[in-house]
């Protein structure tokens, strides 16, 4: 378990590191009831720091399994949740600051019907499209952290008494977020000096192909976005003001050419999306696309997102993460993207982030699509880091740079 001042702590990274909350800001937190004193401690810490105004944007998971299970096709798909768009819209206008506290029961859908969870996801997606964009192009500050719920927790450590489940849970956030380091805010600075560092490197080769290869079945290459730029860590707002969208993060990642990914490419870890495990599957891919994939478990989920429009069938993201990052080393898997994508190398289906892409939030969307952006209603991100992983970045004259052996960065 967390003390008091390391939980203090907690809600102030989510603040000033995360968010980056200034002064006079509004601020939006997103959580489930479940997590409703953490909540409650980062709006305390909020106002400690200046916010104007606190809103709290309530999801309910219990809820939205019963939902899922007795609301039928049409009713989830018609009312997803009326409040969202004009929220929505209020926190856009009002240019408020957003923290998320992510903590969902992997298996909040188990046994629903994957064809209901599909169409639902695919409203409530429409309904938050204007909140998406406005943090995807960082036109909001945006940070998600997490914290220990009893589902999830036995999700993860299922041979232990649940409390006892949810104190390892603790016990690994504690650590993978530095709360047992004196100074956890210089911590957070630092590790983000060396992500940067690494970034620089990346951006000062401006490669043409990553091309990942291991012992799974990975062979990829892939083709990057003209004038795209590898960013890590700490990313700028619109407004100059630097915040940190995942804690932890551990990740480099910038925007595939959305015309020019080939290969195959296995997953590494189980891909948890929207209540459904996915796990052993390939994908393969030709000129961008996806041509052909196959999945042991969860097929059907699979198919479900690789469905939702056209653009989810190219890649958004590549993003590179050492086999000896605290989450990897840790060897929990914890059955949550924000962990799990900081675990191991990722790419994503589905839409590219405008700020991996120089000038890209200037860019029209046909500007865009020039470089090879790729743009989706979806954004997923799937694990394919695997320990014995090798990447090599090759560069517009076919010069070949090693910036991985063995799962780890060599750079
Ligand atoms: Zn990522
Ligand atoms: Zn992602």
């Amino acid at each position: 378990m967390l003390t008091n001042t390391q939980m203090e702590k907690f809600a102030e990274l989510a603040v000033l590191v995360g968010a980056n909350m200034q002064k006079n800001q509004e601020v939006v937190i997103r959580t489930d009831v479940q997590c409703k004193d953490f909540a409650h401690l980062i709006a305390e810490k909020a106002y400690k720091f200046g916010a104007k105004r606190v809103h709290i944007q309530w999801r309910d998971e219990v809820l939205d399994r019963l939902n899922m299970l007795h609301a039928g096709k049409a009713s989830l798909v018609k009312t997803p949740d009326i409040a969202l768009p004009s929220q929505n819209k209020y926190f856009i206008k009002n240019k408020v600051c957003l923290i998320a506290i992510s903590a969902e029961d992997p298996n909040k859908y188990k046994g629903c019907d994957p064809d209901k969870i599909a169409a639902a996801q695919l409203a409530r997606l429409k309904v938050e499209k204007k909140r998406m964009e406005a943090t995807m192009s960082n036109y909001l500050r945006w940070t998600i952290v997490s914290i220990p719920t009893t589902a999830w927790a036995k999700q993860v450590f299922p041979d232990v008494d649940p409390q006892v489940a949810v104190d390892k849970m603790w016990d690994a956030i504690g650590h993978i977020m530095r709360l047992d380091t004196p100074d956890p805010t210089a911590a957070w600075r630092k590790h983000i000096a060396t992500l940067h560092r690494r970034a620089d490197f990346l951006n000062a080769h401006n490669f043409e192909y990553i091309h990942m290869k291991n012992s799974h079945g990975t062979d990829l290459m892939v083709g990057l976005a003209t004038d795209h730029q590898w960013i890590a860590a700490e990313e700028e707002g619109q407004d100059g003001i630097p915040f940190t969208a995942n804690m932890p993060t551990e990740e480099i990642f910038t925007a595939p050419h959305n015309r020019k990914i080939n290969g195959t490419v296995v997953n590494a870890l189980p891909l948890v999306n929207n209540g459904n495990v996915i796990d052993n599957f390939s994908i393969t891919f030709k000129d961008g696309k996806v041509v052909d994939y196959t999945a042991e478990v969860g097929y059907d989920a699979l198919k479900g997102i690789l469905t939702s429009d056209e653009g989810v069938l190219s890649l958004g993201e590549i993003a590179l993460i050492g086999k000896h990052s605290p989450i990897a080393e840790s060897g929990i898997l914890f059955y949550n993207t924000l962990f799990d994508e900081n675990a191991s190398c990722h790419l994503a289906f589905g839409a590219s982030y405008p700020t991996t892409v120089k000038n890209g939030n200037n860019l029209t969307a046909e500007e865009l699509s020039e470089r090879g952006m790729n743009s989706s209603i979806q954004h997923v991100d799937f694990m394919v880091g695997t320990k014995d992983i090798d990447i090599d970045g090759i560069d517009h004259d076919g010069n070949v740079v090693p910036l991985f052996r063995d799962g780890e960065w060599v750079i």
